[in-house]
């Protein structure tokens, strides 16, 4: 809804998520600390082994149970939402199957450790319980224009973070200390935290999700960079490959099938397109030019208020892009023991039902010191 904030932008989520329940036969929506609550109250807390759960009712009531410490920081959060605060000695399980009510299935958060699960289990005996993202998905996966926003400025900032890190020395250092240099020129940028820091070096650049470790980056490396964090709460992730001095060519070569990938991924990605198409487009492309077997992971994923989030661009995937969906074009080719070469930009389907991307960095093998 455009122009609501704060409490009244999560009631409507709320509303919206409780009509969600009552058309998929569902009692009540069960979420504990994580993104699904984050959504639907605005109030963040870390998980710990004391019991915060959201109970969402069909009916639309709306009840924080939550230990009783915390409180004045959900009350500063959320003011306008319920509160049973139990005491260290009470049993909170009890309190949620008590709220949880009438007849229909239980969603319960996607993100809600185990050890609550079977506790909650236990006290709603003969209860059926299904995902939360059953029910939470469709709402998540279309974004709000507010949403949209933070999702265009953290990865604008994460821009001008690649602006800054392209300028950096890296042949003789390790990977630990460019990640630390992204880390840096992200907070620098306007990033409130960082969350991964990916310097895949030479050989490395094989593993898509290397643990960045103390390999000292040589002249001739292809590094793969893939970093980002939050800013106002909405997650970036960019990746762009570059090069210590002159590539060789077949760098050249697997670099620029890569960013052709993800021009057809881009193309591909309109309103009304098939995830799995999208998949497809980019990865003809890289099949054509004889890397089939090495693009090893699917072409994108959602993001939002979690860095990978539904909806996903997989072979498996037949669901529809929609306007308003945000998601990441991450094609890559990985020759083991050589490098690897991946471009990811985040985009979301715009008002003309085409892909717009949020990260406009140079796509080309960047050439650095
Ligand atoms: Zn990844
Ligand atoms: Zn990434
Ligand atoms: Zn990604």
């Amino acid at each position: 809804m455009p122009g609501t904030s704060g409490p009244s932008r999560h009631r409507q989520r709320r509303e919206r998520a409780a009509a969600a329940l009552g058309a998929q036969g569902c009692a009540a929506l069960v979420v504990g600390p994580g993104s699904d609550l984050a959504y639907l109250t605005g109030y963040r807390i870390f998980a710990t082994e004391r019991l915060t759960a959201l109970v969402l009712a069909a009916d639309g009531t709306a009840t924080l149970v939550l230990p009783g410490l915390e409180g004045p920081r959900a009350e500063a959060a959320a003011p306008d939402l319920t509160r049973r605060e139990w005491a260290e000695t009470d049993d909170p399980y009890a309190l949620v199957a008590a709220l949880v009510g009438g007849a229909g299935d239980i969603a319960i958060g996607d993100q809600l450790w185990s050890a609550f699960l079977l506790r909650l289990q236990d006290a709603l005996a003969g209860r059926r319980f299904r995902p939360a993202s059953d029910v939470t998905r469709a709402l998540r996966m279309r974004k709000e224009p507010e949403e949209l926003a933070a999702l265009r400025e953290v990865g604008a900032s994460a821009d001008r973070a690649f602006s800054r890190i392209r300028e950096l020395e890296f042949s003789g250092r390790t990977e630990q200390e460019l990640a630390a240099d992204i880390a840096a020129a992200l907070r620098a940028e306007g990033h409130d935290e960082v969350t991964f820091t990916i310097v895949a070096s030479g050989p490395n650049g094989a593993s898509p999700h290397h643990h960045t470790g103390d390999r000292r980056i040589a002249r001739g490396d292809a590094v793969v960079l893939d970093f980002g964090g939050t800013r106002g709460w909405y997650c970036s992730d960019i990746t762009r490959t570059v090069v210590v001095g002159e590539p060789d060519s077949e760098l050249v070569r697997v670099h620029d099938l890569v960013r052709r990938a993800q021009e057809a991924g881009y193309g591909a990605a309109r309103d009304g397109a098939r995830a799995c198409d999208v998949d497809a487009a980019a990865r003809t492309v890289i099949t054509e030019g004889g890397y089939g077997d090495r693009f090893i992971h699917r072409l994108g994923h959602g993001i939002g208020l979690d860095g990978h989030e539904h909806p996903y661009l997989v072979s498996s995937n037949e669901e529809r892009l929609e306007r308003g969906m945000a998601f990441s074009i991450e094609p890559g080719i990985y020759l083991p023991g050589r490098f690897g070469v991946r471009i990811e930009d985040i985009a979301a389907v715009g008002a003309d039902g085409s892909a717009q991307p949020f990260n406009v960095a140079d796509r080309g093998l960047t050439r650095v010191r």
